[in-house]
């Protein structure tokens, strides 16, 4: 069994976890867990985030908007955002971003929220959590306008756009995705990304890597995905973990 799994990226305020939230959470430190980012994707599940937070110690929390979750929304929404990242546990601002994969909501709307929640992040000297889907170029272009201090979660982009948020300091963040069978460019990526931009995630309860695909997913089942890219990289399973631990440290807790 691993130890001092850091899962950088997990949604247990889903319902998914309504029958047993309590107890699994209670189980992941015997489960080598030592710590966990639950991250919001609207007001609501910011709070939920936040609760989560108050009541397990090692679990932290970001608060934002996500991009499929800001049509209809006033933008005036993100002063409670901005008042939940000044928490002690908030340790970033996300999930935000672009996800161009739908029509809705409007490109405009995801831009002026990705873009605000950009600036807001960097008043309070916060990291952000991003989130792209089919949407790499102007994700791009506005971390190269902003310069935020981050990690693209669940990357999805090609070695070419990988080393474009290296050279912009960002982390990549990779989950389960990576271990299912068409996943051939984040296979590259695995195998290339710098040791000391890695982060380990979950997206729980979604992105269940091989070989429990299509059950719900939980911080625990890092170790199957932490397997698989070490067998990628040739390198000892543990010894990956630790790395992405002191990687999610340095980028979320300056450690
Ligand atoms: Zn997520």
């Amino acid at each position: 069994m691993y130890h001092g799994i850091f899962d950088s990226h997990a949604h247990y305020n889903d319902a998914r976890f309504d029958e047993d939230r309590n107890q699994l959470l209670s189980s992941l430190p015997e489960k080598g867990v030592c710590g966990l980012i639950n991250c919001g994707t609207d007001v609501t599940t910011s709070y939920e985030s936040r609760t989560l937070a108050e009541q397990f110690s090692f679990v932290y929390f970001a608060a934002g908007i996500h991009p499929e979750d800001c049509r209809d929304v006033p933008i005036k929404a993100l002063d409670e955002i901005e008042a939940l990242v000044q928490h002690e546990k908030c340790v970033a601002v996300g999930e935000i971003g672009l996800d161009y994969y739908w029509p809705e909501p409007p490109k405009d709307v995801q831009l002026r929220f990705f873009e605000a929640q950009l600036q807001l992040a960097l008043r309070h000297d916060m990291p952000v959590i991003i989130h792209d889907r089919d949407a790499h170029g102007p994700t791009m272009e506005m971390l190269r306008k902003y310069r935020p201090k981050g990690v693209l979660h669940c990357f999805s982009g090609s070695i070419e756009t990988m080393k474009e948020a290296i050279n912009l300091e960002l982390y990549i963040g990779l989950g389960g995705a990576v271990t299912f069978k068409n996943a051939k460019k984040a296979i590259e990526v695995a195998k290339e990304v710098p040791a000391d931009k890695l982060l380990l995630e979950t997206d729980c309860p979604y992105m269940t890597p091989t070989p429990f695909r299509g059950k719900r997913n939980d911080s625990s089942l890092i170790a199957y995905t932490a397997e698989f890219i070490a067998g990628l990289r040739n390198i000892n399973t543990q010894d990956l973990i630790d790395k992405c631990t002191e990687n999610t440290k340095s980028l979320f807790f300056n450690a």
